[in-house]
C-alpha cells in the first residue's frame, strides 16, 4: 500500500487473525469461504460484517486505488453522511418507489430518517443551494461511504451484503452533450481502476432500474461464480486489458466510441447463438457486477428544482449522472479471480501484505527473521512476520491460505550459509538464495508509485 514510503510490519503474535481449516457450511461461494477461513471478516448479523485487521487492510487497499484513480481523472472527494432525512426522498418521489430495500429510521423527535442506500437526493439538494450558473459547471464529486440496502436475500458474504462500502460519484452538467463527456470520463476511469487492481471488468449495457434514466453501463468482472451471464466479444476483452487509456476529453470521446462499438451482453440482453455475428469470436462467462454508471438527465433536478442559469440567462435543471463502485464487493471479486485449492492468491497490486516472513528455525532463526522483516519493511514492503512458536506445517498452511505473494522461509538447514528460501505463492516455485539477493528480489517486485 503506497500510503508511506516505508512498509507496514505486523507480527503474528498479538494480531487478530483467526484462520480456520474447514469451510463454514453456510458459505457457498469460494470468496466467502476464503474470507472467513483467512480471518478477514466475521458476520455480526445477516448481511452485516465486521472487518478484522487483515480484511480491513484488503478493503483499504481497494479503497486507496479507487480514490487515486478518481483523483487522477479530476473528480473531487467529499463525504456525505450515512443517515439522511426522508424529506429529500419525498421530494424526489423515491421514498415510496424504493420499497423495502430502504432502511427507514425514526429519531427521538419522530422525524423520518433513513440509512442511505445511495446519494442522488443529497447531492441534488447541495447543488440547488451551491450552484447557480452554467459557469460553475461541469462539477464531478465522489465519496466513499457505507451504504445500507435491506436486500431480500443477502448472500455470498460481502458480495451481496446489507451494509457495504461503495464509492459513489455524481456529475452535474449544463446540457446533454456535456453530461456525455462526464459519462465517458467515468467510463475511462473505471476501466483504468479495475485494470490497476488486476481485474478485467467489461462495460455491459444495462437497464437503469430504480435510479432511473437514459444511459447506463454495468462493469462485470469475468468469473466462474458471478450472478449474471455474459456474452462478450473476444476483441473487447483484449482491448480492455491492453489498450492505452486516455485522460483528455477529446481523446476519451473517440476511445469510448470504439469500446462501445463492441458487443457485450448480459442476462436478458444475451442473444441466441445464431444471431451473433459469424465473423467474431464470443466468450461466455459468469460476471460479477463491480460498478455501475448512469446518465439520468433531470430525473432528480427537475422535481427537486436544482436549476442553474444557462448562457441565455434562463434557468434550467442540471443534467446529472451517478457512478458507483462496490468497494467491499471488489475484495470478494479479487478473491474469486485469484485463488487455488490451498487458498487466496493475491496479485502484488492488491495484496494486503506483499510478503510473509516465516521463521521455522525456532530460537536460532529469531535474529535473522527479525532483521529481514525490518529490512523489507524499510524498503517499502508490507510484511507479515509469523513469529509464533508453532509448527512449520501450520505456518505454511496459514501463509498459503492467506495468499501472501511472497513467502520468505528461514529454516535451520540454510542458516549457517546465511541463505533464505523464497517461495512465490502464485506458482509455488521456490529458490534458495543468499540473504541480500533474496531481499533484492522481493523489493524489485514491489508495485511502484501509483501502483
Ligand atoms: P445489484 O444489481 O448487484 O443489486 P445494483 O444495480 O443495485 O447492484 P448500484 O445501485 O449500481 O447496484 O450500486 C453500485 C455498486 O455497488 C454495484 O455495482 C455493486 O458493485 C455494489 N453493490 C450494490 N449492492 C450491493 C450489495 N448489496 N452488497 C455489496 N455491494 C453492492
Ligand atoms: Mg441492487
Amino acid at each position: 500500500m503506497a500510503i508511506s514510503d516505508k512498509g507496514h510490519l505486523v507480527r503474528a503474535t498479538g494480531y487478530l487473525l483467526p484462520t480456520m481449516k474447514e469451510s463454514p457450511a453456510d458459505a457457498q461461494v469460494i470468496s466467502h469461504q476464503l474470507m472467513l477461513r483467512a480471518g478477514m471478516i466475521r458476520q455480526t448479523s445477516a448481511g452485516i460484517y465486521a472487518w478484522l485487521p487483515l480484511g480491513l487492510r484488503a478493503l483499504r487497499l481497494v479503497e486507496h486505488v479507487v480514490r487515486e484513480e478518481q483523483d487522477r481523472f479530476g473528480i473531487h472527494e467529499m463525504l456525505m453522511p450515512t443517515i439522511q432525512s426522508a424529506d429529500l426522498w419525498m421530494e424526489s418521489g423515491r421514498y415510496e418507489d424504493y420499497g423495502q430495500e430502504l432502511l427507514r429510521i425514526n429519531d427521538r423527535h419522530g422525524h423520518d430518517m433513513l440509512y442511505g442506500p445511495t446519494n442522488e437526493e443529497v447531492v441534488t439538494a447541495i447543488a440547488r443551494q451551491a450552484v447557480h450558473s452554467y459557469k460553475q459547471l461541469p462539477l464531478r464529486v465522489y465519496h466513499i461511504q457505507w451504504k445500507f440496502r435491506d436486500e431480500i436475500r443477502p448472500r455470498f458474504g460481502v458480495m451481496r451484503g446489507r451494509e457495504f462500502l461503495m464509492k459513489d460519484a455524481y456529475s452535474l452538467d449544463i446540457d446533454e452533450a456535456s453530461a456525455r463527456r462526464s459519462y465517458n470520463r467515468f467510463l475511462a476511469c473505471y476501466i483504468a481502476t479495475f485494470r490497476r487492481l488486476g481485474l478485467t471488468a467489461i462495460p455491459v449495457r444495462a437497464e437503469t432500474g430504480p435510479i432511473g434514466g437514459d444511459l447506463s453501463h454495468e462493469f462485470a468482472v469475468l468469473a466462474e461464480t458471478g450472478e449474471s451471464t455474459l456474452q462478450v466479444e473476444q476483441d473487447l476483452v483484449r482491448t480492455i486489458q491492453t489498450c492505452e487509456i486516455p485522460t483528455d476529453d477529446d481523446d476519451i470521446a473517440e476511445w469510448v466510441e470504439d469500446i462501445l462499438s463492441h458487443q457485450a451482453n448480459s442476462d436478458d440482453m444475451c442473444q441466441p447463438e445464431a444471431d451473433l455475428p459469424k465473423d467474431k469470436t464470443f466468450i461466455h462467462r459468469r460476471g460479477i457486477e463491480v460498478g455501475h454508471i448512469f446518465y439520468f438527465g433531470d430525473k432528480y433536478s427537475a422535481p427537486m428544482k436544482a436549476e442553474v442559469q444557462g448562457p441565455d440567462g434562463k434557468p434550467r435543471p442540471v443534467h446529472m449522472g451517478s457512478y458507483g463502485i462496490g468497494v467491499s464487493r471488489l475484495v470478494a471479486a479479487l478473491i474469486e479471480a485469484g485463488h487455488d485449492a490451498r487458498g487466496i492468491v493475491w496479485p502484488m497490486a492488491s495484496a494486503p501484505f506483499h510478503v510473509a516472513v516465516l521463521n521455522i528455525a525456532g530460537e536460532k532463526g529469531v535474529a535473522l527473521a527479525d532483521q529481514i522483516s525490518t529490512t523489507l519493511t524499510d524498503a517499502g514492503a508490507d510484511v507479515y512476520y509469523d513469529d509464533r512458536r508453532e509448527r512449520a506445517g501450520l505456518k505454511f498452511a496459514d501463509a498459503d491460505l492467506i495468499g501472501f505473494p511472497w513467502q520468505v522461509i528461514i529454516s535451520a538447514r540454510h542458516l549457517t550459509a546465511d541463505q533464505i528460501e523464497l517461495k512465490w505463492r502464485a506458482d509455488d516455485s521456490r529458490q534458495v538464495l543468499p540473504r541480500a539477493q533474496a531481499i533484492a528480489k522481493v523489493v524489485a517486485s514491489l508495485p511502484g508509485e501509483g501502483g
